[in-house]
């Protein structure tokens, strides 16, 4: 391994200041992602500032919803009672993430910051515009099976792997952020990863030295009716390659709001506008959910190695919505196909 310096800040401001100070540091959370990726030389900076352990773990009821602290562990998002009864769509894709020893060291913001799986981006012998920026996309004529199937550019075609991102865009979520000059920005969910264009090698619009304090989630009336469903090769530690974040509100026996987020299939989580018109105004019947998945991939642009995900993205918008229709999140922790 490379050397590095390692300070652990006492406070955000003090970390803030520590990162934005040197363009080659990082903050460290639960490490999970970060450590793996200086083990294999991807990530090298000469710094890291440790952030574990500031006070920004707390999840707590707010008059608009919930708020939860960057610094939270995905484990205790999942299991926070309110979570649970509030927003199951939160549990259930934080559920289908990783392992429950990763979960355990995993924080929220760090999941968000998650980098891809792309294996040429994890490669440090292949070309890739991520990694170093202008030396090429070992994937896009490489093996390019786990790879986006909408929003790509000839500059990368890596999809963000993460599930509970994917329940954050379903649920409308704001991240909110320190900047460098102590003030706070807020940044719809939506907005926040990116799609690769021709930098690929910026996965958000962070700026360097913003830290994620919190992400707060709006009030809905999802509760009852959302379903998070992940297709992967193995029923357990395993990357989505296809999931689905689902989420209905019912007036009577018409769909009066849906969420449809596909994850796994861009460089961002995917909510798609296209199966969600399909949806507003109609019965909540199988003929509508098969309908809505066919406008949710209408546009899809697969790759070589990757045209199974659009039947299988077809397939999972379908059985997603009808799970979500029968309950879904409001009776099960988690699922996988
Ligand atoms: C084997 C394995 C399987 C996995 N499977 C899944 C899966 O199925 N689904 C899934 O969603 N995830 C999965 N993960 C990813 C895991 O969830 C992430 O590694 C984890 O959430 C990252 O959080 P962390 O706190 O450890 O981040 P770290 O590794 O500490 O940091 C990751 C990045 O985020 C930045 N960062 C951290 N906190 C902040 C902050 N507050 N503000 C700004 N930047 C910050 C760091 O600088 C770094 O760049 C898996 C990981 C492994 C190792
Ligand atoms: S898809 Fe993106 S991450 Fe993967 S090799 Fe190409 S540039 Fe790198």
């Amino acid at each position: 391994m490379r050397p590095f310096k390692y300070t652990s800040a006492p406070d955000a401001a003090a970390a803030v200041q520590a990162v934005s100070a040197n363009p080659s540091a990082k903050f460290l959370a639960g490490g999970t992602n970060l450590v793996d990726l200086m083990k294999e030389y991807v990530e090298r900076p000469d710094e890291v500032v440790d952030v574990s352990r500031l006070k920004l773990d707390q999840i707590r009821s707010t008059s608009g919803g919930v708020s939860i602290g960057a610094l939270a562990k995905n484990s205790d998002t999942a299991n926070h009672p309110q979570i649970r009864k509030d927003y199951p769509l939160m549990s259930m894709a934080i559920y289908a993430g990783a392992s429950a020893q990763l979960r355990n060291m995993a924080t929220n913001g760090g999941n968000l910051m998650q980098r891809t799986r792309c294996q040429y981006f994890y490669d440090i012998a292949m070309p890739c515009n991520k990694r170093e920026p202008g030396s090429g996309c070992g994937a896009l004529e490489g093996i390019n099976r786990i790879h986006a199937i909408f929003g790509w550019s000839d500059k990368c075609v890596a999809t963000y792997p993460g599930d509970m991102a994917n329940a954050l865009y379903a649920l409308d979520a704001v991240v909110r952020v320190r900047k460098p000059d102590g003030q706070e920005r807020s940044i719809p969910v939506q907005e926040f990863h990116r799609l690769p264009g021709d930098t690929p090698e910026k996965d958000n619009n962070l700026q360097h030295g913003e830290l994620i304090v919190a992400i707060d989630i709006p009030k809905n009336n999802f509760a009852d009716r959302s379903y998070y469903l992940k297709v992967r090769d193995r029923a357990s530690y395993a990357f989505a390659l296809v999931a689905v974040a689902a989420a209905l509100e019912m007036r009577g026996n018409t769909i009066e709001r849906a969420r449809v987020v596909l994850g796994s299939v861009a460089h961002k989580p995917w909510r798609s506008a296209e199966a969600e018109a399909a949806l507003v105004g109609k019965p909540a019947t199988e003929a509508t959910f098969r309908a809505a998945a066919e406008a949710a991939l209408a546009g899809a642009k697969p790759l070589e190695h990757n045209k199974y995900k659009v039947e299988l993205g077809k397939r999972a918008v379908a059985l997603a919505l009808q799970r979500a229709m029968t309950g879904g999140a409001g009776t099960k922790t988690g699922v996988s196909e």
